[in-house]
């Protein structure tokens, strides 16, 4: 029998307000001492009262407005009861019925030949908003509180059961990452707790259209772990089908990344366990009147389709460099001083405007790929972030342009970027000063050739006698011979006029 696993997500996304949720605490706690950020209403010491952050509202509006959710006009906050040690108040300030946003909709794409679907679109149940508790520190067989945590915005995000596979449910996470860095309301650096995801699933015979009781796995802490975590689950669910004993009640497991197993922690509560009601301290929310200021920025989804249609950048590329904020704002402007570069170097223009599509490729190609696999490469190399990176778009343009226009060679280029990422000054300052420009000379070039031909009898008989592939290894001993500073492909004319 052949199976199908439904699988739904609820993901808590710590937004990067300046203050916390209730209170005027610092929200930078976690780069902080234990319990420095706290204040007498985050330690919910009696006779406090908790006044709302409008800047969390704001994010928590913008967040549903990316996922396509309906602000809800009329909102308010709840009182969630459990007892915990990192939770004083006995109860958690969340959102019960009436959530920030509802009914919201994320379409993902599955890039992978062996995917049975290519897209799926997932459905938001809801976007609420609520406080973060403390953080447990076991040590030495005792538990210390770090109460900085506490009060910390959160917001909940809830799908429908719409994922399939793992891969789907780690795609979908990416793409959460990717829609709220940037509407710049959180870091969702999983590795940092920014982004903490709990994963329902269950496991139902392939055709069947009842929802199982499902398990929910919690605390997945990075994308691999949502992955392999699910996988984990889908072999023991089905295990469980194939001996005519499925899971028949809902549980909460534990993920253990160091057995990569999950484990039953308890039978999971359900809401009326809680005893929700309104919070009495704190006034109904108007979100209506907030969201007509909240505006967003153009989405991922936009972004990628517009770098591949105005810049001709490939479709990995464009996704690649339009995801990141920091990068994607560094592109277009590479992309818009490149063609200001290349307009002003003589005899550039003519031939570029009888070919546009064609120019615009070759140049989205150069600019992707170098930053792409070069430029992003050594600065990883030298431990260099875009946000301390000394090379502007107008010098990395000017960079492109030489490399474009023949003024420099490909390894020359490599050696040049190099210098830039130290220096930060303009190219071709730089290539002038450590001369590693080509040499257009004809006399300079004729010279090495001549000594090539001379120096490498064998070769050149070879050649003679028709063996015409060994002209790669001559053309090799020019640039060697010349240190790079030769056009390659004059290199060659003139290798070949000399061969006859
Ligand atoms: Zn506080």
């Amino acid at each position: 029998m052949k199976y199908e696993s439904i699988i739904g997500l609820e993901i808590h996304v710590q937004l990067k307000t300046k203050s916390k949720l209730f209170c005027s605490c610092s929200n930078a706690g976690e780069y902080e001492p234990p319990n420095t950020t706290v204040c007498p209403v985050c330690l919910a010491h009696p006779g406090t009262l908790p006044v709302t952050n409008k800047e969390a509202l704001i994010f928590a509006i913008k967040a549903s407005k990316a996922l396509g959710c309906i602000i809800t006009s009329q909102s308010k906050f709840d009182r969630k009861h459990y007892f915990y040690p990192d939770l004083p108040k006995a109860y958690q300030i969340s959102q019960y019925d009436r959530p920030v946003g509802t009914n919201g909709l994320v379409r993902i794409e599955i890039d992978n030949p062996e995917a049975v679907r290519k897209t799926a679109d997932v459905r938001i149940n809801r976007l609420h908003l609520e406080e973060d508790a403390a953080k447990n520190i076991h040590e030495n067989g005792a538990t210390l509180v770090d109460f900085n945590r506490c009060g910390t915005p959160l917001s909940e995000i809830v799908t429908e059961p719409d994922l399939r596979t793992p891969e789907e449910a780690k795609i979908f996470l990416q793409e959460l990452r990717t829609l709220m860095r940037t509407i710049g309301v959180s870091e969702a650096d999983m590795e940092k707790g920014h982004m903490r995801c709990d994963a329902n699933i269950s496991i139902r015979p392939a055709g069947d259209n009842k929802l199982y009781p499902k398990t929910e796995v919690k605390n997945i802490n990075s994308f691999r772990a949502v992955e392999r975590a699910l996988k984990y689950e889908i072999d023991r669910q089905t295990k469980l089908w194939e001996e005519g004993n499925p899971v028949n009640y809902l549980s909460t497991r534990g993920w253990n990344d160091d057995k990569q197993q999950t484990f039953e922690q308890r039978k999971k509560e359900e809401a009326h366990d809680y005893r929700y009601f309104p919070d009495p301290d704190l006034p109904p929310l108007n979100l209506a009147e907030l969201e007509r200021d909240v505006t967003l920025p153009e989405l991922p989804p936009a972004k990628r389709l517009r770098f591949a249609q105005e810049y001709c950048f490939a479709p990995d590329a464009a996704k690649l460099l339009a995801d990141d904020p920091d990068w994607a704002d560094f592109a277009e402007n590479v992309m818009s001083e490149t063609y200001a570069w290349l307009k002003a170097t003589p005899g550039y223009t003519a031939a570029a405007e009888h070919k546009q599509r064609e120019e615009c490729s070759t140049v989205g190609k150069l600019v992707s790929s170098w930053i792409l696999n070069r430029l992003m490469r050594q600065m990883a190399d030298a431990a260099i972030d875009i946000r301390i990176l000394k090379i502007t778009p107008e010098n990395f343009a000017e960079f492109i342009t030489l490399i474009h226009t023949s003024q420099i060679n490909s390894s020359n280029a490599q050696k040049l970027l190099g210098f830039m990422l130290e220096a930060g000054e303009d190219p071709s300052h730089i290539m002038e000063e450590k001369g590693l420009g080509q040499v257009a000379d004809a006399g300079f070039i004729e010279n090495a050739v001549m000594r090539v031909v001379e120096n490498n009898p064998k070769q050149v008989e070879q050649y003679r006698a028709g063996k015409v592939e060994v002209i790669k290894f001559l053309i090799g001993m020019v640039m060697k011979e010349t240190e790079g500073k030769v056009d390659p492909k004059l290199a060659t004319e003139k290798l070949k006029e000399k061969l006859g």
